[in-house]
């Protein structure tokens, strides 16, 4: 937590501010019951008005001063904790949003949201109780106990025997809470999963009639939270009685034991009333000190969560001199790839070696899990390889920044994932300062135009989020478009014919020959008449080439092609 209280920097005036006013307060609260016992002994006892009038007034203006300086510390430590809350989470997100898959894949989007969320959220209401209480709290403490002192030493032996019980108490109690409180952020996090796997997989859930057994799940998930959240709040609504009847038992102690020393004359009733006073401000004091005892361990547990997230260091990073490819176009080599996910005993593709070159379109093709999608993937650096060279434009993927790497690429992933707004600016998306006439043309090549313009507002139709108001056929349309608008040296096409007719997969094909053809492509397919006319064809097996060259030539030289050929097309359609 002190590392995330680093993010305090530019507040240091505001922090130093609350400090004072919270010495500020505890000082003026300390200074009333001496007051108070004065204007009692030497006012009232003796009768003497002025006196009390002019000690009342001077009360008067101290308990103000106190109430000014706890209001402007409140407000001030909460304009700072939320400033603070903002910082971070804004720093969280950076992070995030530097992350590559694998770190993704690390901690997982439910928890990443939890994160940022709540969790930020704890150290923000912790942060308001540590301004406020962190420096009244001791000084109340231990200025009560002098002050006590020096009205009466001997009464003060009552403390000697109720601190230390006090203290235990809210020992005993603490150590029981204070887990249940790391506990509770973990089964938060679970709640969140398995709401999110609700809500993104609903119509799967509702086809399969897994409703009930969802419903289970999430009851389950939400009735352990409330279960440790109930048990933590019984344990903190007992600690109120019992703070309650320990100082009330003070209290009594201290007026029996005053009452036998008045009446021995070794005190004044005023010193009995400020002794009493001060007795309460002790212990108030050490109950807030445990307070923040078990809150501050809940913002631990935060803090080790939101660290964990800004320690995570991306695995894929810019270079630190960054060389430039400008030298050729749309030029891709691999040379003897080989890369395993991240935990995975068998590399998902090995070996790979081939070249593209502007205007030539290379397919790919073989079953699923044969490693296509890998294979695409390495080509913008989402992920990092474990041997062997990626060359974009002459210039190996790691040596080059993201930024101008992927700048050089128009992909269109596997599953079609659209933003929320119009169709045009989630076509505008590939490029922000396309003109209407390039949305439009994009779309047009795309065979996306006449499905956008018979859409109720044409291309301001609202697309929702997800993309869950248009077809798996459109949405892959309005992701070419996107990557179309571009006009990128690379088009990279995962499968993203598959989920439209033969009709209108020749026709897009046929638009798009033309007009990418000073462009490098690959295109990942499961049709073979989708593959079928490029210039090159690799076939994937189980993450290995097991033929390259045209479809005629791989008719006859490959075994694994032959038979995906034979599956799809009749046997005139083959010769
Ligand atoms: P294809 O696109 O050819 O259907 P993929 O490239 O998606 O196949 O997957 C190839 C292999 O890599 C599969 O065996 C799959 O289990 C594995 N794989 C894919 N994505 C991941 C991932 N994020 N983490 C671990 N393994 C993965
Ligand atoms: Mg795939």
């Amino acid at each position: 937590m002190i590392k995330l209280f680093r993010l305090l920097k530019p507040y240091v005036w505001l922090v130093i501010f609350i400090v004072l006013l919270m010495f500020g307060q505890a000082m003026a609260e300390l200074y009333l019951p001496t007051l108070m016992s004065d204007v009692v002994n030497n006012g009232m006892m003796k009768g003497d008005s002025t006196y009390i009038l002019k000690y009342g007034a001077y009360m008067l203006i101290v308990a103000l001063g106190s109430s000014a300086c706890s209001i402007l510390g409140s407000f001030i430590s909460s304009i700072t904790a939320v400033g603070f809350g903002r910082d971070l989470r804004n720093k969280v997100f950076t992070r995030v949003e530097s992350y590559s898959l694998h770190e993704f894949d690390k901690i997982g989007t439910a928890s990443l949201i939890t994160r940022t969320t709540n969790d930020i959220t704890q150290i923000q209401t912790v942060l308001i109780m540590m301004f406020r209480f962190l420096i009244y709290a001791p000084i109340m403490c231990i200025g009560g106990i002098i002050m006590a002192l020096s009205k009466d030493k001997v009464l003060t032996i009552i403390f000697a025997i109720v601190l230390p019980m006090l203290l235990a108490t809210i020992g005993i109690l603490a150590g029981t809470v204070v887990p249940k409180f790391k506990a509770l952020q973990k089964k938060l996090d679970k709640v969140n999963l398995v709401l999110r796997e609700n809500l993104i997989g609903i119509r799967v859930i509702r086809a399969f009639n897994r409703l009930n057994v969802e419903k289970e799940r999430f009851l389950d998930a939400n009735k352990d939270l409330t279960d440790t959240s109930i048990k933590i709040n019984k344990i903190m609504a007992a600690m109120q009685p019992i703070m309650i009847v320990f100082m009330n038992v003070t209290s009594i102690a201290i007026i029996w034991f005053a009452g036998l020393r008045i009446n021995e004359n070794k005190m004044q009733i005023g010193d009995m009333m400020a002794f009493l006073q001060y007795a309460m401000q002790i212990m108030f004091s050490l109950i807030m000190v445990s307070i923040m005892y078990v809150m501050v361990p809940r913002a631990q547990a935060s803090a080790v969560r939101i660290n964990e997230v800004l320690d995570m260091l991306p695995e894929i990073n810019d270079p630190i001199h960054a060389k430039k490819a400008d030298q050729r176009k749309g030029y891709i080599e691999f040379r003897n790839v080989t890369f395993s996910y991240p935990g995975a005993e068998q590399p998902a593709i090995s070996n790979i070696s081939f070249s593209a070159s502007p205007g030539e379109t290379t397919a790919i093709i073989g079953g699923t899990g044969s490693g296509k999608s890998t294979l695409i993937s390495l080509v913008p650096r989402f992920y990092d390889i474990d041997s062997g060279n990626i060359l974009v434009d002459g210039v190996d993927v790691r040596e080059l920044t993201q930024k101008e790497l992927r700048a050089k690429i128009g992909f269109v992933p596997q599953s079609a994932v659209l933003f929320s707004g119009s169709a045009a600016d989630n076509i505008r998306y590939g490029k922000d300062d396309a003109t209407e006439e390039e949305i439009r043309h994009a779309a047009e090549v795309a065979q996306a135009g006449e499905f956008i313009a018979n859409m109720k507002d044409g291309y301001e139709s609202e697309i929702s989020q997800g993309g869950t108001n248009v077809s798996g056929g459109q949405k892959q349309r309005l992701s070419i478009a996107r990557a179309l608008i571009r006009r990128p040296e690379i088009y990279i096409f995962d499968d993203s014919f598959s989920a439209l007719d033969f009709k209108t997969d020749a026709k897009l094909r046929a638009a798009l020959k033309k007009e990418i053809q000073d462009s490098t492509v690959i295109i990942v397919a499961q049709r073979v008449s989708t593959v079928m006319d490029a210039d090159r064809i690799i076939v994937l097996d189980d993450g290995q080439i097991v033929g390259t060259g045209s479809h005629r030539e791989l008719l006859k030289t490959c075994e694994v092609y032959h038979e995906i050929v034979s599956s799809q097309l009749s046997e005139e359609e083959i010769a």
